[in-house]
């Protein structure tokens, strides 16, 4: 029952539907007694990854949140509400997060808590493939049990996000910021994010998918809404991701988080595992704009150091700031992991981000960030050519 993944149909977020469809999608797996008992407390850990309201589809919707409260509630258990997206880890931040994405709403409806203890803790993990050492938000650390409650999306990194990725939001945001700078390729990332999840491996019970109406493009914060249809569920990640890939008409085999889930064991090399509910085929949303994932690799063995940083424009993607779209907030200047932007002075004296290629890693950290949209994505000439690939698809908003 691991591996199995439940896939039902939810067209759209009214509450009653919504509540109908993440009910059964838990009932297919064994009904919501087999995972959460009596008097324990579940975090809910939230896709929140930006200041946004549920249109813009950026982050897991209040109604598939409050369908999982209902359940838990019923059962007699607690509910805290929990995430850190980037930036600092502190009430300030989150309560303007948790208003705009209406978890404050989901918290008034029912008597689940939102997460308002920022203290964090420090975790030895030798066992850790890369992540020896994790830091996480302590309170994932003092409930019983964990749902993960993630949000189909494209992402400008790692191709997409869903289950895999979504518990890296379980590092305080401004530690986020060095992890990225530490596994600066996207395979070594993809095991710390598997190395996160062997670190709660005894208390993520489910991982629920909001794939009623997912994004394309330049997400995770800047994309387009697009309707899928579908609640996924299941308590491997990794098979709850690779239905969101089919869904999304792409292998999933191309994407660095798959692979390494098969690396790592979760799942088997033929991608095997059993669906129950609809078929996925059913869901299949062609033409999905998905950016290929950026598994960035310096040339530094085989390419002369003073042809490196023209190499690599050519051959890869990056992030392009606009001078004149540039509102100079520094947002993406305060996060940028490798200190690679610097603000500038524009001719009337306001400020410009500008970024040094020469560090960037192309993690898209500044893209998610940036609160105005402004960051776009370039495609180096010969990439363009190598994967027939149009700038205009994953830039659009
Ligand atoms: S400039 Fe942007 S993409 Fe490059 S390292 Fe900094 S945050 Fe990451
Ligand atoms: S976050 Fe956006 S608007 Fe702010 S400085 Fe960076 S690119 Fe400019």
């Amino acid at each position: 029952m691991f591996n199995t993944v439940s896939l039902v149909k939810c067209n759209n977020y009214n509450q009653e539907q919504v509540d109908i469809a993440v009910k059964k999608s838990i009932e297919l797996l064994g009904g919501i007694d087999k995972f959460v008992k009596k008097g324990q407390t579940v975090a809910l850990k939230v896709n929140l990854v930006t200041r946004a309201n549920p249109e813009k589809c950026v982050t897991t919707h209040p109604a598939v949140v409050e369908a999982v409260v209902k359940l838990v509630e019923a059962v007699g258990a607690n509910c805290v509400i929990i995430d850190s997206p980037g930036g600092p880890y502190n009430s300030a931040y989150l309560s303007g997060i948790y208003k705009a994405s209406m978890m404050t709403d989901v918290a008034n409806n029912t008597n689940a808590k939102l997460n308002d203890d920022y203290n964090i803790s420090e975790h030895e993990f030798p066992q850790g493939k890369v992540g020896k050492h994790i830091t996480v938000l302590s309170t994932l650390d003092k409930v019983d049990v964990i749902f993960n409650l993630c949000k189909l999306k494209s992402h400008g990194f790692t191709g997409f996000t869903n289950a895999v990725k979504n518990m890296f939001g379980a590092i305080p945001g401004l530690e986020k910021v060095e992890m990225h700078g530490k596994f600066t390729t996207l395979d070594v990332f993809s095991h710390f994010l598997y190395d996160i999840l062997d670190l709660f491996n005894d208390k993520i019970k489910l991982h629920i998918s909001d794939a009623v109406i997912g994004m394309e493009g330049a997400g995770p914060s800047h994309g387009t809404p697009k309707q899928i249809g579908a609640i996924i569920a299941g308590q491997n990640p990794a098979t709850v991701d690779v239905v969101g890939c089919k869904i999304m008409d792409i292998n999933p085999m191309e994407m660095p988080t798959i692979q390494v889930g098969v690396e790592r064991g979760y799942l088997q090399e033929d991608l095997s595992f059993e669906i129950l509910g609809e078929s996925v085929d059913d869901f299949v949303v062609k033409g999905y704009k998905v950016p290929k994932p950026n598994n960035f690799k310096p040339f530094t063995n085989i390419v002369p150091q003073f042809l490196q940083p023209t190499v690599h424009k050519l051959m890869t993607q990056r992030p392009v700031i606009p001078k004149r779209n540039c509102k100079g907030c520094s947002k993406c200047f305060n996060h940028c992991p490798m200190k690679a932007i610097e603000m500038k002075d524009k001719k009337d004296g306001k400020k410009f981000a500008k970024i040094d290629y020469r560090k960037c890693i192309r993690c898209y950290c500044c893209q998610e960030l940036c609160p105005f949209g402004v960051v776009k994505i370039k495609s180096g000439v010969i990439y363009k050519i190598l994967h027939k690939h149009k700038d205009k698809k994953l830039n659009k908003n």
